[in-house]
């Protein structure tokens, strides 16, 4: 890693891994009114479709195995406040070799390009070093992880060595206690740790998430760049999903990437936007500042700029139901699949179980939906 520059801010502190308070503190913090907020986009109500859309190639897939719906925080978009009432508790969760065998019968059916584990919190399952393994000698190309790092840096070497490659790390907010506030209960300090244990275990590039949300972070959001800037990390801006949780408030705390991007316009940055390809969801910009320093900056606009019409990814969660779509309720069963004595039934049962599942996809655009990511695998 090149050498970090004198910790002269909280970034720099952070940086340095200077040691800053662990913030347990569960307050939220206020609600800033704007002056006038940009008029929002339409969301339709979740619904299978009644129209068939073109269904999109069934190969090449992105598969998100959501290995557990447990997790440890409690975000504000993501999570009620109060445990129960949520399948992100706990629920069935099959074993390591049961979740391989899945994505082995996708694999030999369709061609998977990359398989990212997620949740819940991924790290909060033991076994995920068996399974990263096994699952990376199927000879899946892609294998990626996506966390909120705060058990990440013990635990980095193990899982490169194991055969992930790279991950994608939760990080709202640089300040420790709107960290703890948005997260409730994460420790900032903590998941830098684990930014900084993942860089040094190879895991590259390490791609930082941040949810922008009016009136709590949306004034980081520079911030967030520089930090992107000095770390070497990327770094992706998601527009907030009216999805379980956060359909409450969606409407008083979404912000779309026009006004986030007008945000990040600084004087001493260049901004050259990158090839996009349709099966992405995010749209990448290289971004140099006047150091000749540069990162990879993203905007995931799930609800502006929707990316449905060619999606391609699929949802397995911890108790073996596929989703086709983020935004529809409906869940096929797998359990068939593992009950299969032989390998072409396995393929045949999963075959049609992709068909339906490639059929809830919406046809253009994204709608709200009654569960949370951590139900289906954020
Ligand atoms: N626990 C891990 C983590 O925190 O990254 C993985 C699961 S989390 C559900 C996966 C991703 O979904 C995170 O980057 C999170 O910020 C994002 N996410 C959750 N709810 C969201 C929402 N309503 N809108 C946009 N992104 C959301």
């Amino acid at each position: 890693m090149a050498p970090l520059p004198a910790p002269t801010s909280d970034i720099g502190r952070l940086l340095t891994g200077e040691h800053l308070p662990i913030d347990r503190g569960n307050e939220g913090l206020p609600h800033v009114a704007q002056a006038s907020q940009p008029a929002l986009p339409t969301i339709g109500r979740c619904a299978r479709l009644t129209v068939p859309r073109e269904v999109p190639p069934m190969h090449d897939l992105v598969v998100r195995l959501s290995v557990t719906a447990r997790c440890q925080l409690r975000c504000i978009y993501c999570l009620p406040e109060e445990a129960g009432g949520c399948a992100c508790g706990g629920g069935q969760e099959l074993p390591w070799r049961d979740l391989m065998r899945l994505v082995a019968a996708l694999h030999d059916r369709f061609h998977v390009r990359r398989v990212r584990f997620t949740g819940g919190e991924p790290l909060l399952r033991r076994d995920l070093p068996d399974l990263i393994e096994a699952i990376a000698e199927l000879g899946i190309p892609e294998l990626a992880m996506t966390t909120n790092g705060q058990l990440l840096a013990p635990r980095a070497a193990e899982l490169r060595r194991r055969g992930l490659q790279r991950v994608n790390i939760s990080l709202d907010s640089l300040d420790p206690v709107r960290f703890g506030a948005i997260s409730r209960g994460g420790n900032l300090a903590r998941t830098v740790e684990g930014i900084r244990a993942a860089q040094a275990a190879g895991l590259n590039p390490v791609k930082l998430n941040v949810v922008v949300l009016r009136g709590r972070n949306d004034g980081e959001v520079g911030d967030l760049l520089h930090f992107a800037l000095q770390t070497g990390c990327h770094v992706r801006f998601l527009e907030l999903m009216p999805i379980g949780v956060a359909a409450s408030h969606w409407a008083t705390t979404w912000v779309g990437q026009d006004e986030i991007r007008a945000r990040l316009k600084q004087p001493d940055l260049t901004w050259e936007e990158m090839p996009w390809f349709p099966q992405e969801t995010c749209r990448d910009w290289r971004v140099r500042d006047h150091t000749g320093r540069e990162t990879v900056c993203g905007f995931i606009a799930a609800v502006s700029q929707p990316f449905c019409a060619s999606c391609r990814r699929v949802r397995i969660t911890a108790d073996g139901g596929l989703h086709g779509c983020l935004s529809c309720n409906v869940r096929h069963d797998l359990n068939p699949v593992l009950a299969a004595s032989t390998a072409a039934e396995a393929g045949a049962k999963i075959h049609l179980l992709m068909l339906a599942a490639f059929g809830d996809k919406r046809t253009g655009d994204f709608a709200d939906s009654v569960e949370s990511m951590c139900q289906v695998g954020g």
